[in-house]
């Protein structure tokens, strides 16, 4: 057992929905149920009410009429966010840019009234688990953005918060110096069990970090589920096109085909449907000799992306496809060829949302 494991909270958000003075719906009155130690992130595009919701967990907002917030079944939407023990972390590090990095980290123990010795000894040990050894004195203004980051959090967990709410925390830094933090944020949220609650509008951060996702779209739950589950079995057209690329085909199906113009795709256990809408996934498409394949098209482009080639196919269901081939295949612009689909990467989804 980690000696700076935290004890992390169930949340219980219950039909909490926000309208504010202005008249803007933020949020249509949703229920959640967070389990203790898990990492839920909140995915969706800009606006559609992740951070509002995030302020409603943390106090810093207050659901309209009926809404409640429960951590580990007691009722706290009526307690401040400085009796809740949430820590937070920000996209903008608001941190004390005069004070050195150990007294930011000590800040919150330090008005929590811990004494000096225990109070250096949790300092330490965040120092420790945020890899920022060595910087301990440093004043804020003299750190890079990583680093910062890195305080930030440090600050937020060293106060052993039963929930921890990061809002977009990531969005700031550059690509490769994001990447890097992800995987550590990962490991570090998993050392200390804490329940964490993750706000961001990056698919793939999602679900490097969520044990579970919550997708949004326009104040409303467009789905919940594991990583998994949202990228292969999304329940609806928005989740499919937000989580990861997705090809979106219509047509009928009729006797487990899918007819597409350029061809037909054969599906497992789908019923008869006039007109049906299906999503298959650019990497579950192979590409294939011309005459061996049920569907055909034309190579519009090729784009290496580094792990694998992005082929743009024209043609085959009377509109462009996008496949993620490996790098192996060896196919150019122009050439004829045919394309092959497992009936089961190809996901039947209703045709309106
Ligand atoms: P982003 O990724 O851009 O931060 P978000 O998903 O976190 O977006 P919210 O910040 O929760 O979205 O905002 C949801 C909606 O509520 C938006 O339309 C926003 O303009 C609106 N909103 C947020 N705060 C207020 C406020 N104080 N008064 C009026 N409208 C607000």
């Amino acid at each position: 057992m980690n000696a700076i494991a935290s004890h992390g909270a169930a949340v219980h958000v219950v039909n909490c929905g926000k309208t504010f003075p202005d008249g803007t719906q933020a949020l249509s009155p949703a229920s959640l149920d967070i389990v203790a130690g898990e990492t839920l992130v909140l995915l969706g595009p800009s606006g559609c009410g992740k951070t509002t919701m995030l302020r409603i967990i943390a106090g810093l907002e207050t659901p309209d009429a009926g809404g409640r917030i429960l951590f580990d079944n007691n009722d706290v939407t009526a307690t401040p966010i400085e009796q809740r023990h949430v820590g937070m972390v920000f996209q903008s590090y608001a941190l004390f840019p005069n004070m050195t990095v150990a007294d930011n980290i000590g800040y919150g123990l330090k008005i929590r009234g811990v004494g000096k010795a225990e109070r250096a000894a949790r300092v330490a040990e965040m120092v420790a688990l945020t890899n920022i050894g060595g910087l301990e004195n440093r004043r804020i203004d003299q750190l890079s953005g990583g680093q910062r980051q890195r305080v930030a959090l440090a600050r937020a967990v060293a106060v052993r918060p039963r929930v921890l709410l990061l809002d977009e925390p990531l969005t700031a830094l550059d690509a490769s110096l994001r990447d890097r933090l992800r995987s550590e944020l990962n490991r570090l949220l998993r050392e200390l069990g804490i329940t964490a609650i993750y706000v961001t509008h990056d698919q793939a951060e999602a679900m490097e970090l969520g044990d579970r996702i919550v997708v949004m779209r326009k104040g409303a739950i467009a789905q919940i589920g594991t990583p998994r589950e949202v990228y292969f079995e999304p329940q609806n057209r928005f989740v499919a096109e937000f989580v990861g690329a997705a090809n979106i085909v219509e047509g009928p199906i009729a006797g487990g085909r899918l007819t597409l113009p350029g061809g037909w795709l054969g599906l497992n256990d789908a019923p008869d449907n006039a007109a049906a809408v299906a999503m298959i996934r650019p990497e579950t498409i192979g590409i294939v000799s011309e005459g061996d394949a049920f569907l055909r098209g034309i190579v519009e482009s090729v784009s290496f992306i580094g792990d694998r080639q992005r082929v743009i196919v024209t043609g085959a269901a009377n509109r462009s496809l996008t496949v993620d081939a490996p790098n192996r295949i060896n196919v150019q612009a122009g050439e004829r060829v045919g394309l092959s689909i497992a009936p089961d990467a190809i996901r039947v989804l209703p045709k309106e949302d």
